[in-house]
């Protein structure tokens, strides 16, 4: 039996009238990359967001590594090794990549980031290197001094992975990184990832692009108006009648 690092208990989330998720489970095994599909409007974003703590669930449960995670507010659902990718980049469009990246290797290490220690630490060497590093690891390392504003989308995606990355997280949360981008860069993304997961990390994946879905996932759940209507591996799901029946049948 392998370690389950993600469990989401029977979680409700309404927003007034509409129920955006019901009575979601989900269990997400050590060094896995778990895919969630599902139509527009299914509540993939909602369920990551109730994931990271941005939505706190009406009832039920979030889970990581153990620890119940009820009263946890998103930053330290984030220390303890959960980060994410979401929708829409959240980067520091005035800053350079490099800077952008630096970011958040101080926020992992104090808990909070604070903008004397980080003036005073980002010379520090290792935490350069590391940051170059990553940027290369995602084919950014070109474009380190350019300002983060300048990116196209994509790149922007890439950026904001990179920014994941140098936490070195226990889970890591993508909602759709390939949107926005060209087949070229889809396809090096896909790439990434797979190394990613070489090195042992979990991860759950929004994705619309069955391409990378069926590249990546070990396991995926489908999603349809707020609930899990399958769950299994790529080829229970490839075969199932009700998944078909969500996409074609909306
Ligand atoms: P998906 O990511 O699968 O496309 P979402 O989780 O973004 O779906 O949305 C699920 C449903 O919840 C949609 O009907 C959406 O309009 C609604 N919704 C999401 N967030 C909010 C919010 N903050 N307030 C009101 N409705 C929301
Ligand atoms: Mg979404």
């Amino acid at each position: 039996m392998t370690n389950s690092v993600l469990h989401v208990a029977d979680v409700h989330k309404s927003f007034g009238g509409l129920r955006a998720l019901s009575d979601v489970d989900l269990n997400v095994e050590e060094g896995t990359t778990h895919a969630i599909i599902g139509p527009n409007g299914a509540g993939k974003s909602t369920l990551l967001n109730v994931c990271v703590g941005r939505i706190k669930p009406d009832s039920g449960h979030v889970v990581f590594n153990g620890e119940v995670l009820d009263n946890h507010t998103p930053d330290e659902i984030n220390q303890l090794g959960v980060s994410r990718v979401f929708q829409t980049p959240e980067i520091f469009p005035d800053l350079t990549l490099l800077d952008n990246v630096m970011i958040p290797a101080f926020a992992s290490r104090d808990g909070s980031f604070k903008l004397r220690p980080f003036a005073k630490l980002r010379h520090e060497a290792a935490v350069r290197d590391e940051a170059e590093k990553t940027l290369a690891d995602v084919g950014l390392g070109v474009m380190a001094e350019r300002e983060a504003a300048s990116l196209s989308r994509g790149d922007k995606r890439r950026l904001e992975l990179a920014m994941c990355l140098i936490q070195h997280p226990k889970l890591l949360l993508l909602d759709e990184p390939t949107a926005g981008m060209s087949r070229h860069d889809t396809n090096r993304t896909v790439d990434l990832l797979k190394t990613i997961k070489e090195r042992g990390m979990t991860k759950v994946i929004i994705e619309h692009d069955m391409h990378v879905v069926f590249s990546l996932a070990d396991r995926i759940s489908v999603l349809a108006q707020g609930r899990i209507i399958a769950s299994g591996t790529p080829d229970e799901i490839k075969g199932n009648p009700k998944v078909q029946e969500a996409y074609l049948g909306g």
